[in-house]
This record gives C-alpha cells, sequence and structure tokens, in this order.
C-alpha cells in the first residue's frame, strides 16, 4: 500500500485538461440548460423534473444511476467503477436551490441564464449546479479521452440541503452499504475572497433552545403591582447573565467538557492563512471583536463553542412609553459545537444549568446538528492538495473548520469516512440572495479541479474501504 502523492503530474491528465478546454464552450452551453430549470425544495417546485434530469446524465455516463425515495425529496445516487485497488470517492452535491424570491431584485430572471461580465446569473448555478455540474463534466471528460475513470466514483445529490437536509441522517444509515467510500468530496461554497482555493476539513455543529418563562397569569402596572410581582424579562437576563460572562466565557457547567483540542497541524494551518480580521471589521463597521479580545481571529470560528442570543422577547417596544409589568418573556439562543460536542448533551447541560439558576425557566429543545472534523494529515487530503496545485497552479489555503454547519457529520460520524470541502464558486456568488451568480472561469476550473481530483486519487493504490469491512 502506498500512499504518497507524487509531484509528478498524473498520467492522463493532460489530455483531459486540453479535452475540457476543448469543450468549454459546449459546457457553458449545458450548464445553462441545467439552471432554466427550477428545484425550489421549499416550494416542491420541479424537484422530481430535475431529478430525474440528473438520473439521466448520470445514466449516460454509464452510471448505475437511480432516484432514491426518502420521506421527503428523493436521492440521486450513482455509481461507476469497481476496481478493488483503486480509491472510491463519493462526490456529494444538491440539486434543490433556494427559492428566488424577491424577484424584482433580479437582473436578470432567476430560471433564465444570462451571461454578464464573465459571470452567469441564474438561481442555483453556485449553489450547487454549476459546482456538482462541473464535477459530472470532469468524469465525462476522463471518460471521452480514456474511456474509463482513474478510480471508483459514486455521486450523491439531494434534493433537500437547502432546507436543512432532514433526511440526510436517515437516508446514509438505511443505504449504508451503498455509500462506502474512501473519501467524501463536496464542492459547494465560495472560494477564498481573494480568489485563492481552499479546502475544508471540518465544519461546526450547532444545537437551538428556547428560554421561556411566566412569572404571573397578566402583565400587570409597573406601579401597582412592581417590587411584588417578579418581572419575566428580568429572570431571563439574570438568568442569560449567569451563563456567560462579560469577557466572553461561557459559564454553564461542564459545556466545554467534551472539547478535543486543535492538533498541531489544525493549529500549524490557520497560522498560514491570510489574516481577514481587517476586511471583517471594515466590512461590519466593527470597532472592536466579540470578546474575549486576546483570541486568534481564525480560533474564535473553528475551535471554540458560542452561545447567542438570537432573540429576547417580551414587554412593550412600541413607540413612547408603557408603565407594564410584563409576565413574558423568551429568549432565542442557540450554541455552535466544535469537535466532540453533541447537541443533546448541551442540551442536557442547558437544562442542569437552568434548573440550577432559574428553576421557573422552561428550556424548549430545538433542532441540533453535530460537527464535523477529518484529520488534516488524512493521505486523501495530499491528494486534493495535489489536485488543486495540478488545476489551478496554486497551493490552497486550508480550513481545519468552518465556522458554520454543514451535515458532513453524515459521513465523518455515520459513515466514517473522511470528508473534504473543495469549493468552486467566487467569493460573491450571492447564493440565497437575488443576482445569484458563477463566474465563468470557475466553473470552467472547477471541472479542471475535478479532472486532476480523480487523477490524483487514481495514483493512490489503497485497499478499497469496502475490502477493509
Ligand atoms: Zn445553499
Amino acid at each position: 500500500m502506498s500512499n504518497m502523492t507524487s509531484d509528478a503530474r498524473p498520467e492522463g491528465l493532460d489530455a483531459v485538461s486540453a479535452y475540457i478546454k476543448q469543450n468549454e464552450e459546449s459546457f457553458l452551453a449545458r450548464l445553462m440548460d441545467y439552471v432554466r430549470h427550477p428545484s425550489i425544495s421549499a416550494q416542491n417546485k420541479g424537484i422530481r423534473e430535475v431529478c430525474q434530469l440528473l438520473v439521466t446524465m448520470l445514466d449516460r455516463l454509464g452510471m448505475e444511476a437511480e432516484a432514491i425515495e426518502t420521506t421527503g425529496h428523493p436521492m440521486v445516487l450513482g455509481r461507476r467503477g469497481d476496481d478493488p485497488d483503486r480509491p472510491t470517492v463519493l462526490f456529494y452535491g444538491h440539486y434543490d436551490v433556494q427559492p428566488p424570491e424577491p424577484y424584482e431584485e433580479w437582473v436578470s430572471p432567476p430560471f433564465e441564464p444570462t451571461i454578464r461580465d464573465g459571470r452567469i446569473y441564474a438561481r442555483g448555478v453556485g449553489d450547487n449546479k454549476g459546482q456538482h455540474f462541473a464535477q459530472l463534466l470532469a468524469l465525462e471528460s476522463w471518460l471521452a479521452v480514456h474511456g474509463d475513470l482513474p478510480c471508483n466514483v459514486i455521486f450523491l445529490l439531494e434534493g433537500e440541503e437547502e432546507v436543512g437536509s432532514p433526511h440526510i441522517a436517515e437516508f446514509v444509515k438505511t443505504h449504508r452499504d451503498r455509500l462506502k467510500a474512501d473519501l467524501v468530496v463536496t464542492s459547494d461554497g465560495p472560494l477564498h475572497i481573494s480568489g485563492r482555493p481552499i479546502i475544508v476539513f471540518g465544519v461546526r455543529g450547532m444545537v437551538s433552545f428556547d428560554l421561556e418563562v411566566r412569572t404571573a397569569s397578566r402583565d400587570t402596572h409597573s406601579g401597582n403591582f412592581g417590587g411584588v410581582m417578579p418581572n419575566a424579562i428580568w429572570t431571563l437576563v439574570h438568568l442569560l447573565a449567569t451563563m456567560k460572562t462579560a469577557d466572553g466565557r461561557i459559564t454553564i457547567d461542564g459545556l466545554h467538557d467534551a472539547i478535543v483540542s486543535p492538533t498541531k497541524a489544525e493549529l500549524a494551518a490557520v497560522a498560514n492563512l491570510p489574516d481577514s480580521v481587517d476586511d471583517v471589521m471594515q466590512d461590519l463597521s466593527l470597532s472592536r471583536l466579540d470578546a474575549p479580545a486576546d483570541r486568534p481571529f481564525a480560533d474564535r470560528l473553528m475551535f471554540h463553542p458560542t452561545l447567542t442570543i438570537n432573540g429576547l422577547h417580551g414587554g412593550y417596544g412600541g413607540p413612547g412609553s408603557k408603565a407594564v409589568l410584563p409576565c413574558e418573556a423568551i429568549a432565542k439562543c442557540d450554541i455552535r459545537l466544535v469537535e466532540a460536542m453533541t447537541p443533546e448533551d448541551v442540551l442536557d447541560k442547558v437544562e442542569k444549568h437552568v434548573a440550577l439558576h432559574a428553576p421557573e425557566v422552561r428550556v424548549v429543545r430545538r433542532a441540533g446538528m453535530l460537527p464535523s472534523k477529518t484529520q488534516m494529515d488524512s493521505p486523501y487530503a495530499k491528494a486534493l492538495i495535489a489536485a488543486v496545485r495540478d488545476a489551478r497552479g496554486e497551493d490552497p489555503l486550508l480550513y481545519p473548520a468552518l465556522g458554520g454547519s454543514l451535515p458532513d457529520y453524515v459521513f465523518t460520524k455515520i459513515l466514517e469516512t473522511p470528508a473534504f470541502v473543495v469549493p468552486y464558486a467566487n467569493a460573491d456568488e450571492a447564493n440565497h440572495a437575488p443576482n445569484e451568480n458563477l463566474k465563468i472561469e470557475c466553473f470552467y476550473s472547477g471541472i479542471q479541479v475535478g479532472a486532476a481530483m480523480i487523477a490524483r486519487l487514481g495514483q493512490m493504490r489503497v485497499p478499497r474501504y469496502g475490502a477493509n469491512a
């Protein structure tokens, strides 16, 4: 078994790369056709049609392809290659898109793809159709030039990512045997703001909860009952003050117990990232960063949990004043989780804390998502880094984690497979917003990176995951 990643350009890649160049225009035309089809999961518009379209596309690539029902929208699953001596890569993407509203803010209609200034404007072109379509075209190009792929490939395209992936965990558990892979690669999200490529190894998890309190049967006069009736908002404010200090320490007992400290490799990767503090401060007109003041910028987003009050509601907020003593208050909160915190354990600890400090407050448990982490010294990471270098002539920035949350845990924790995000879109892709766009050059370089990834993976000789099982 050899996991070495040589510096030599993989055999066969140059010919594929040239083929991609020769076919750029027709690839672009086909992407325009693809994004013309709406597939809005939140409104159940066009989902079945696009799902079928994808099955046909995968089928034409010689894949065993099918749409698999879930209790929500179907998954598209395709597979090609069964060589036990080569790695199996699972490409994950999603074919659903965000609702396009408000229509009036689109310069050109969301489902009439239009090219302006080197960008394609259409809903879903960046998030995520243009990115998984680039992946498909990379495979198509390999097949056109060489007749076969350098490694085994599984495609998994979800139809519910934009509504929070409610069924993917169940799907992955049910179809575990068909998803056995050595690594998972997701191409979604943006490149670095500078245009530099990135590879992401993990994400923070999250969990939401409400704190609700009722101190009396009705609101009252703040004079007639002030000093007698407890104020529901003060009750929550005092409780919240016991959960986090002004200098930025979360003081929920035991909350930090499960946390796995960052590895040396992760700290080294973070030290290599460009410093974006000034950009962020300028963008948001910040005069300071959140406490603690001395925490390095990337550490804040990658290696620490947060406790966020999303909203605090109660009493009167209208014009003028109203001398009311409110009997009800609610705080909506979320906690971002780092490895190896879990939503259940965190909620248990929140409940314990609340029971101790403000037993009259009720905790309403809401949805959560586990964090995910892939080791930075994974041999597959070396192959992906080399692939990005092959295709783009520059090294990717390596992100141990994203501050936000994606359901990568279904791969790393349920399938126990290393998972990487290798984004292709421009940083200003305006996904989820009007005028979503993808730079044409990003689409083309995405196809090139896709081809280089399977080439680099094909150089590795490792026992297939399935062969180990
Ligand atoms: Zn999205």
